[in-house]
């Protein structure tokens, strides 16, 4: 009895796999067509200046517009792309599309765009993001570059030569999800980042009064003394916002403000965020 019915359960779980695997091919097989097919598209999230309640800049984040499926997200296709090879043309597309886009927003708004650890795998990417930055005309300094702690975790010469590389371009770098990783913060020391992402696990932490309100202000107070600006990503309500405020935090940005949109309502949220800035906002009634 006790054996068929493991057995059975066993055949459940293949059928399981099976179907997950059949799913996975599928989007394999539609992710290398999707760029040619301009199924790619950016949104933009944006990045707002606490001292001043202005949009410093926006977050670029891909999405995926499938025929059948709709929206895919990055959480999914991303790690696909980087599996089977295609995140080095994706991660090129990505760059090229930003630069393009933020080329013509108003002086100063910067553009920030996420990296995949595997485009530093070869020394090409210097030399890709030049290109984008040319061919769109926009200024280095309004580029920002997002990494994660899984790059730093490969403690590797040629990954910080790299580094290096793009911060000579005069592009900003910044460390995303930070905390989240198997964080060491000797790579803080490694190579001195523009900015550090306080992962929004974090933030949402912050409305339970426990560890991690201690974090953020910690990771808040190592920053500013490291002269990295600190943003806080994930920031959905007033509570929050008024608290990293509070704590001195120099950037946010989360569903509070707006969520990441078309490129084409870019200048619609920098109109719209003015009213939430915190000289203008209205008292509650
Ligand atoms: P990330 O870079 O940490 O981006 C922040 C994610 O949090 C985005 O998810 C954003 O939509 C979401 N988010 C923003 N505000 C809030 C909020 O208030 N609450 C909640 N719950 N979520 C919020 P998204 O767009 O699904 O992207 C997921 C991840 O995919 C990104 O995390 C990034 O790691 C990756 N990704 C996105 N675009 C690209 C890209 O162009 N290249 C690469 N390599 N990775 C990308
Ligand atoms: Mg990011
Ligand atoms: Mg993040
Ligand atoms: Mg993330």
């Amino acid at each position: 009895r006790a054996k068929s019915e493991g057995g059975s359960t066993f055949r459940f779980f293949e059928a399981g796999m099976d179907e997950e695997m059949r799913f996975r091919r599928h989007l394999e097989v539609d992710l290398r067509a999707a760029l040619a097919k301009e199924e790619l598209e950016l949104f933009y999230q944006p990045l707002v200046h606490v001292g001043s309640g202005h949009v410093s800049g926006f977050e670029a984040l891909i999405r995926w517009r499938h025929p059948e499926r709709g929206l895919v997200s990055p959480a999914v296709f991303i790690p696909l792309a980087e599996e089977i090879g295609l995140i080095k043309p994706i991660g090129a597309w990505v760059l090229r599309r930003a630069c393009a886009d933020a080329a013509l927003w108003p002086e100063g708004v910067k553009v920030a765009v996420n990296l995949s650890p595997v485009q530093f795998r070869d020394g090409s990417l210097p030399g890709i993001v030049a290109a984008a930055l040319q061919s769109s005309g926009l200024p280095a300094e309004r580029l920002e570059l997002e990494i994660t702690e899984s790059l730093m975790l490969m403690d590797d010469q040629a990954v910080l030569k790299i580094l290096h590389d793009l911060r000579r371009l005069g592009t900003r770098i910044a460390m995303d999800d930070f905390g989240t990783g198997y964080s060491s913060l000797s790579y803080l020391r490694r190579f001195p980042f523009d900015k550090i992402k306080i992962d929004q696990s974090f933030i949402r932490g912050l409305d339970e009064q426990g560890d991690a309100a201690a974090i953020v202000r910690a990771v808040i107070s190592l920053g500013q003394s490291l002269g990295m600006t600190v943003n806080a990503e994930g920031v959905e309500t007033e509570e929050q916002f008024s608290t990293l405020r509070a704590q001195g935090c120099g950037e946010v940005q989360g569903y509070f403000f707006s969520p990441p949109r078309p490129g084409g309502e870019v200048q619609a949220m920098m109109r719209n965020l003015g009213a939430k800035s915190p000289a203008t906002a209205q008292p509650p009634c």
